[in-house]
């Protein structure tokens, strides 16, 4: 079935970015099947635009054109590739408002974000437009004086990489970028909830005069059957994920059995410890930005605010009073600050984690309900005196809610943030130096911010530990991911 690309809710200066259909071998396709996804605006319930619905059938299609261009793809030299990269980049730039709009009517987040995520996506395509010129290879130090010992990096071959909804943009590029740059081709699975921030970006790399078959992309109403052929397929190489560890860990066992490469961006449990000799107004200015970016839906978000016992209730009254102000409303509105959650789901997910806190003894200081926007909404919430045993502190929230606990030293605060199958990104508030360092040598994460909640962005290595993940996205350290290092020994010399 072909879908259109018009779309009564969405006015964009090029309404030709609004794409419905299925991207393979360079050709947007219907889906085999009559079945299509609707892509729905969380903020008012409209339908944005039907997507065509991928299985079995069109993954292997769009595996197989993966396969095919692959030979020639890594045969340009990387100064070739890095060109189209940076067609890309400029076209993407120049596309920031439609982008934009796409996306804040398909994901609810505010337009200011949505671009500054655009931006962000694109950093990683000049990024690692750059880097495809610095993969260097080795001479090593031989071992006996009739050879010569070197190495070369090569590109994995055909990539799957599956993306989540929270960043549509950003976490596609974060893995495109470096796939292209390294020589290898890509099917992509973004998530059902947001196709069409990935199908624009899509569209932009054909006008970019990426070749056909070097991007493709398939979507499903179900994401296990895409899933299933993605990883058991023998011809992809690699599957580079952004997600849920749940999700993840299934992911990795169904790799195992064609040992492919993989790496994993998943869940986050990030601390934030505030001390006692913090700047208690930068403190709660950090943490509010951090908690109610994308209404609390990220995934280096803060989501356990321990604060020193001693300014304990001086930062719950200001949080709580500056929290009580966000304004909250549909995305595309001006001054709104917090946009709706992605679907009903998740604010029931989020209501059953408040029950439960207030259940077990929390205070509620402000929010703790559903609004009257649509039924994606929920108040930006704080909950004081939150103890250990409570779900808010054990899971990911993933919604716009703070819960704040005490804690009377740095031993108890380490040991406090370190107790947590998580291990994504972690902040600490703190004037003492000598604290900052031992703390953040401490506590067991792939980033600390320090006195700064603002850490991403495409020159720095995004990556956690423990159930967080493994792999770096981004950095000079983005590319490894997407090379093997081939041994060459020379004889005869
Ligand atoms: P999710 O449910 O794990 O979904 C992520 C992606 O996986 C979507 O494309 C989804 O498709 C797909 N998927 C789900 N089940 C699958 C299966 N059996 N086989 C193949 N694909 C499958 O996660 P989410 O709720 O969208 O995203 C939120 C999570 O992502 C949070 O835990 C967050 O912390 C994490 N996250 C991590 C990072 C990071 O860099 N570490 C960044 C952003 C988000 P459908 O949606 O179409 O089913």
């Amino acid at each position: 079935m072909t879908i259109s690309t018009k779309s009564s809710v969405l006015l964009l200066n090029d309404n030709s970015l609004l794409k419905g259909d299925l991207f393979i071998n360079g050709q947007w396709l219907p889906s085999r099947s009559d079945a299509y996804i609707e892509v729905v605006n969380p903020a008012n319930g409209e339908i944005v635009n039907k997507v065509a619905n991928a299985g079995k059938l069109e993954t292997i299609e769009a595996i197989d054109a993966a396969h095919n261009a692959f030979a020639s793809w890594k045969a340009y030299t990387a100064k070739e590739r890095s060109f189209f990269l940076k067609k890309w980049f400029e076209l993407v730039v120049e596309n920031t408002e439609d982008l934009a709009q796409i996306m804040t009517a398909e994901q609810g987040k505010p337009l200011a974000e949505s671009r500054a995520e655009i931006l962000y996506a694109a950093s990683f395509i000049e990024w690692f437009a750059e880097e495809a010129k610095r993969v260097y290879g080795d001479i090593v130090p031989t071992n006996s004086n009739d050879r010569r010992l070197l190495t070369v990096k090569q590109p994995v071959g055909v990539v799957a990489a599956i993306t989540p909804w929270n960043f549509p943009s950003a976490m596609l590029t974060r893995k495109v970028g470096p796939a292209l740059a390294s020589g290898c081709t890509v099917v992509l699975k973004p998530a059902k909830e947001t196709p069409l921030s990935a199908m624009a970006l899509v569209e932009l790399s054909k006008r970019a005069g990426i070749p056909s078959g070097v991007i493709n992309l398939v979507v499903g109403l179900s994401s296990r059957e895409i899933g299933d052929e993605l990883t058991a397929n023998p011809k992809v190489k690699k599957l580079t994920f952004t997600g849920s560890t749940p999700v993840g860990k299934q992911l990795i066992k169904q790799c195992a059995d064609t040992v492919k490469k993989v790496s994993m961006e998943l869940g986050g449990n990030a601390p934030v410890i505030v001390f006692d000799d913090a700047n208690l107004e930068e403190a709660v200015e950090g943490v509010i930005q951090s908690k109610y970016r994308n209404a609390g839906q990220t995934c280096i978000c803060i989501n356990r605010v321990l604060v020193q016992e001693n300014v304990y209730e001086k930062f719950v009254e200001l949080f709580t009073h500056k929290v009580s102000q966000i304004a909250v409303g549909e995305g595309t509105k001006p001054d709104v600050t917090m946009g709706p959650m992605i679907n009903e789901k998740s604010v029931q997910d989020v209501e059953l984690m408040v029950q439960d806190a207030l259940q077990k003894g929390a205070l509620l200081k402000t929010g703790g309900n559903r609004m009257d926007l649509s039924s994606c909404f929920y108040q930006p919430t704080v909950l004081a005196d939150v103890t250990s045993d409570m779900r808010v502190i054990k899971e990911e929230i993933f919604g716009p809610v703070a819960p704040v606990m005490k804690f009377s030293d740095e031993k108890e605060a380490i040991k406090l943030a370190n107790d947590t199958e998580f291990g994504l990104a972690s902040y600490v508030y703190s004037s003492d130096m000598g604290r900052i360092w031992r703390v953040s040598e401490a506590i067991e994460y792939g980033m600390v911010g320090v006195n700064e909640v603002a850490i991403t962005s495409e020159v720095i290595p995004f990556g956690g530990v423990k159930e967080s993940g493994s792999g770096r996205e981004g950095s000079k350290y983005g590319m490894d991911d997407y090379l093997e290092i081939k041994y060459i020994c020379l004889g005869g010399i």
